[in-house]
C-alpha cells in the first residue's frame, strides 16, 4: 500500500507522568517509518510534546492520514482530536492540504489478530506451554470500564466475542476494573486451569503495571517486583501480558485503518496531482547550516559537522568516551529520562543527558533527531523566520482545558507570572511568544531558538497540581 505522496501522522494521548505512555506510539511510528510506506511519518499527543495542534505545522505533503492510536472511539477521537485539528470530518480540505481522518487503531478487526498474537507470545515468552488452549485455556480481555464512555467496553466484548467464535480457547471473556465483569472476580468467573490477561490499553502503565495486578492479587506492581509468568494458585496458571498497544503488530492494524479509509474513500485514494512539495523545514534547516560557521547550537544541544549531536556541555570531551547512540529509537530512549532516571516530559527542560553522541548521517535524520530531542521547535522556527507563527494567548490555552484542568480558566494573569515565574523561567529554555507572558525573542548567530507559541501542558498540569 505505499502512499509516497501523502503523510501519515499517529496521534496519542501521551502523558505528563508516565514515560511509558506515548513509547508505542514512537515505535509504530518507527516501524511503520522503516517500511518506506509514507514520504513522511509525524506522531503527536494531547499531553506531550509535539502537541496536537502542533501536529499539522511538522508536515510538508498535501495529503495527510491521520490516524489516533486509541483503543476506541469518544471523547478523545470525536471531540477533542477534531478540535485540535481544526477537522471538518473524515475529509477536511484547508487550501492545498486533504487531512483524511481514519478510525481508531483499536477499532479495526484486525484488533482480534494483535489479541491472539499476545496471549500466544505471552505464553511462548515463559518457561511452560498451554497444550491444548481450545480445552484448557481462558483469555480474559481486561479494559477499564466507565459509564462516562461506554465505546471501549463495547469494543472488548465485540472482541471477546470474536475470539470465542474462533474456538482457538476453551473460553474467552471481557473483564473490567470498575464495571461487572469485574477482573476481581477471575477466579470464580472460569474453571479453565490456564488463564490468560491481555489488558486492552494502548500502552503499559499505571492499570496495566499496578492497578489490574492488584484487582486481581497477583503482585503490587509487575514492573518493580519482577512477576513471572505463569503465576500458580489453587492448581491453575495464570499468564499476565502486557498492553495490546505495545503488539509490534499494531503497526499492521495502523496500516489497516488507513486501507479501510481509502477503500471507503477512493475519491481520497488518487495520487496527488501537483509534484510533492519540497521539504521546506529541511531546505531551512541546510541554509542555516550553511550560513553559519558551526559548531550549531539548539537547547543544551551541540551540532557538529557530520550531522553530529551530543550535549553542550560535552563539547570538549573524547568522542571515544561518550556513549554511541547508534540508532533513532536508542536517541528517543536516551532523552526520555534525565540523569537521575526520572521523566523527562518537557523537552526543553536544561535536564538532557550528557555523555551521549549521535550521528544523524544525512540532513533528514539530523531533521528527525531534532523532532524527538525538541519536538516541533524546526517547525516554529521556520515559520517564525518566514513571519507566519501564530502565538496563542493564555486566556484562549485556558478555555480548552477540561476535567481537573478546567481550574486554570479561573487564573489571574497575576497568579499566571507567578506561574511561569515557577515553571518556564526556572524550568524551561524556550522563549515566550504567548501573551501575556510574552519574552523577547532575538536570535543569536549558529543558534536555532526554542519557541513557545503557546503554554504547554506542563505548565498547565502544573498549575492545577498546585
Ligand atoms: S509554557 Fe513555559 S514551560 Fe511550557 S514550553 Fe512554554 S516556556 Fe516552556
Amino acid at each position: 500500500m505505499p502512499v509516497h505522496d501523502a503523510a501519515l501522522l499517529l496521534l496519542g494521548h501521551g502523558s505528563t507522568l508516565n514515560a511509558d505512555s506515548s513509547t508505542p506510539t514512537h515505535q509504530h511510528a518507527e516501524e511503520i517509518r522503516r517500511r518506506g510506506i509514507f514520504a513522511e511519518v509525524h506522531v503527536a499527543f494531547w499531553k506531550e510534546e509535539p502537541n496536537l495542534r502542533q501536529a499539522l505545522r511538522l508536515i510538508a505533503q498535501r495529503r495527510v492520514y491521520v490516524v489516533p492510536n486509541f483503543i476506541s472511539s469518544g471523547y478523545f477521537t470525536e471531540q477533542i482530536i477534531p478540535r485540535e485539528l481544526d477537522l471538518d470530518g473524515p475529509v477536511t480540505r484547508r487550501g492545498e492540504r486533504e487531512i483524511y481522518y481514519c478510525e481508531p487503531a483499536g477499532l479495526h478487526p484486525l484488533m482480534t489478530e494483535a489479541l491472539l498474537r499476545r496471549a500466544r507470545e505471552v505464553v511462548s515468552e515463559s518457561t511452560e506451554m498451554i497444550r491444548e488452549p481450545a480445552k484448557t485455556a481462558c483469555l480474559f480481555i481486561c479494559g477499564h470500564g466507565t459509564s462516562l464512555n461506554d465505546n471501549s467496553t463495547k469494543v472488548i466484548h465485540e472482541q471477546a466475542a470474536a475470539i470465542r467464535a474462533r474456538g482457538l480457547f476453551a473460553d474467552c471473556q471481557a473483564v473490567l476494573m470498575e464495571q461487572s465483569p469485574f477482573v476481581k472476580d477471575w477466579r470464580t468467573l472460569t474453571a479453565c486451569p490456564d488463564v490468560i490477561v491481555a489488558p486492552f490499553f494502548i500502552a503499559d502503565g499505571l492499570h496495566s503495571f499496578e492497578d489490574i495486578p492488584v484487582l486481581m492479587g497477583l503482585t503490587s506492581n509487575v514492573k518493580e517486583f519482577n512477576f513471572t509468568n505463569p503465576h500458580r494458585e489453587n492448581g491453575r496458571r495464570l499468564w499476565y501480558a502486557t498492553a495490546i498497544g505495545t503488539v509490534s503488530f499494531l503497526a499492521d492494524v495502523i496500516l489497516a485503518q488507513v486501507r479501510q479509509f481509502k477503500e471507503a474513500h477512493p475519491e481520497t485514494g488518487r495520487a496527488a496531482a501537483s509534484p510533492a512539495p519540497a521539504n521546506a523545514i529541511d531546505d531551512e534547516l541546510a541554509r542555516f547550516l550553511e550560513q553559519n560557521p558551526p559548531p550549531w547550537k539548539i537547547g543544551e544541544l551541540l551540532i557538529r559537522p557530520g550531522f553530529e549531536l551530543r550535549h553542550r556541555d560535552d563539547r570538549d570531551s573524547d568522542p571515544a568516551k561518550l556513549q554511541n547512540v547508534t540508532s533513532i529509537a536508542g536517541l528517543r530512549e536516551w532523552i526520555r529520562l534525565d540523569r537521575h532516571g526520572n521523566f523527562r516530559p518537557l523537552r526543553a527542560a536544561p535536564n538532557l543527558r550528557r555523555g551521549w553522541i549521535y550521528h544523524a548521517g544525512d540532513l533528514p535524520t539530523l531533521h528527525l533527531a531534532l523532532d524527538y530531542l525538541y519536538p516541533a521547535a524546526l517547525a516554529n522556527w521556520m515559520m517564525a523566520r518566514q513571519g507566519g507563527l501564530p502565538a496563542t494567548p493564555w486566556r484562549e490555552t485556558a478555555e480548552r482545558q477540561t476535567g481537573r484542568l478546567r481550574v486554570v480558566r479561573e487564573i489571574d494573569d497575576a497568579a499566571l507570572h507567578e506561574l511561569v515565574a515557577q515553571h518556564c523561567q526556572r524550568g524551561c529554555l524556550k522563549r515566550r511568544l504567548w501573551p501575556p507572558a510574552t519574552q523577547h525573542t532575538g536570535e543569536n548567530p549558529g543558534e536555532i531558538p526554542l519557541l513557545c507559541p503557546e503554554a504547554c501542558n506542563f505548565l498547565v498540569a502544573g498549575r492545577a497540581r498546585s
